[in-house]
């Protein structure tokens, strides 16, 4: 499991008798937090650090420790904020500063000079956070008393977004041939993606997935169709066009595992070797967190995938288009859906395989899972290239029940636009947001301004006050 380095910074000027409280109410306070967020990451109390030697060997520690994805730091007393220069500027994990105090209430008929020099947060935590300020370094705060839920809970995001972080940092995307012919919007620059969120995005010719699709055995399709019966209904007799997707689905599965990919893109415009769109087979990967979009658009593919990450368990997560809408005035909606690939974690009822032509391209009818959306409030996001930075832009939507589309082939979603659809919409447009986005129903928009904030990205809110 991941961990979590908690500091409690401190200074030699109080005597032995005094650190030693200091380390043991440091302890009790990790402890309570280990207990706490057990099911997020482990949290490990490191020594009080005392001097500017030891705050630059626990930062360097914690960044050179692959399980460590982000430190907890807190002034138990004062600590002169010039001994954490070096170290803070060596730290290369996300940090939390949680401004608290071990005592909850001041003991009024005991507090005599020597409690108040021990519990002084109030007064060193101030002086950290002029530090953190004046070295510029982006970074999370929970401020009150640690036991109440709602400083447990800012502490909780920041372990998921941290979480997220590492993954991020070592995304392997792969793209299946390149960004579709003439489209400005899924394009993007790749190497400063990897500057700023870390994704390795490298391009594989379709001929390597083919070939190992090629390779696939009998006995491994017929695996993953008595998986496809499992989780879904069969609503078609052509039962080879459906074993040509879990060929390709166990192809790529082989890929990212003999790769360590976490997020991938394919375009239907270079399909050589492969006789359908991958549709059913890109489905039934997106439901586990791994990232995808179509046409290229490699940053939809590794934003779904870091979204997943940082969502919290429940709720739904994944790419999207904005397809067509319904200008009804006043109760306009959009329908969100795709060519075929929508993830099947959107699915309000059990999805159905079956077999259409489609209308773009020129190959084999492919199999696909047909499913109407699940309700309730949600976020898009979108990433955007500006030239000079990315830009995430994020707005609330409400998804709702898609009214009954017999004649359509394809997995739909819809959702209304806050605060309203004129409005909504034209700032979307004005963002320069594309029609490829991650929607999600388990993520806040805390947890995505959380993730703008530490990777220093602007991010531009929709309807979301
Ligand atoms: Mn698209």
């Amino acid at each position: 499991m991941k961990k979590i380095y908690f500091v409690t910074g401190s200074q030699d000027l109080y005597g032995e008798d005094a650190l030693a409280r200091v380390s043991s109410d440091s302890k009790n306070i990790a402890n309570f937090l280990r207990e706490k967020l057990a099911d997020t990451v482990d949290v490990e109390c490191m020594q009080t650090v005392r001097n500017r030697d030891e705050i630059i060997n626990v930062c360097l520690a914690a960044t050179a420790d692959a399980d460590c994805v982000g430190v907890i730091t807190w002034m138990h007393t004062f600590s002169p904020a010039k001994m954490w220069i070096r170290g803070l500027q060596l730290l290369g994990k996300p940090l939390l500063h949680l401004h608290t105090q071990y005592n909850e209430h001041i003991p009024y008929d005991e507090i005599d000079m020597d409690y108040m020099n021990l519990n002084q947060s109030a007064h060193g935590d101030r002086e950290f956070g002029y530090i953190l300020k004046r070295l510029g370094i982006p970074h999370a705060v929970a401020v009150g008393y640690y036991k109440n839920e709602d400083v447990v809970e800012e502490i909780r995001r920041f372990c998921r977004v941290a979480k997220a972080l590492d993954f991020s940092r070592n995304l392997k995307v792969a793209m299946f041939g390149n960004n579709m012919r003439d489209v400005a919007v899924t394009d993007g620059d790749r190497v400063e993606s990897q500057i700023r969120f870390g994704w390795q995005v490298n391009y594989y010719g379709i001929g390597d997935l083919a070939d190992i699709a090629a390779s696939v055995t009998k006995g491994e399709i017929d695996g993953k169709m008595k998986e496809y019966a499992d989780l879904y209904v069969f609503n078609t007799d052509d039962v080879a066009a459906v074993r040509e997707q879990a060929r390709y689905e166990v192809a790529l599965r082989k890929f990212l595992d003999s790769t360590g990919t976490g997020a991938f893109c394919d375009t239907f415009q270079d399909l050589h070797g492969l006789r359908q769109l991958p549709g059913l087979a890109v489905q039934n990967i997106m439901k586990d967190g791994v990232g995808f979009a179509a046409e290229g658009d490699y940053k939809t593919a590794a934003l779904s995938a870091v979204c997943a990450k940082m969502a919290c368990a429940g709720g739904a997560t994944g790419f999207l288009e904005d397809y067509t809408y319904d200008l009804t005035q006043g109760s306009e909606l959009v329908l969100g859906s795709h060519m075929l690939e929508v993830s099947p974690v959107f699915a309000a009822s059990k999805p159905k395989i079956e077999v259409h032509p489609l209308s773009i391209g020129d190959k084999e009818p492919p199999a696909r899972l047909v499913f109407d959306g699940i309700t309730g409030d949600g976020l898009q996001i979108s990433m955007t290239d500006e030239g000079s930075n990315f830009r995430i832009v994020t707005a609330g939507i409400c998804l709702t029940a898609p009214k009954s589309m017999p004649k359509l082939p394809v997995a739909r979603v819809m959702w209304q636009v806050k605060p309203n659809f004129t409005d909504g919409v034209k700032a979307w447009l004005n963002s320069g947001a594309g029609h490829h986005s991650v929607v999600s129903t388990a993520l806040t928009i805390d947890d995505v301004r959380l993730f703008a904030h530490l990777t220093s990205t602007p991010i531009t809110e929709i309807g979301l006050n």
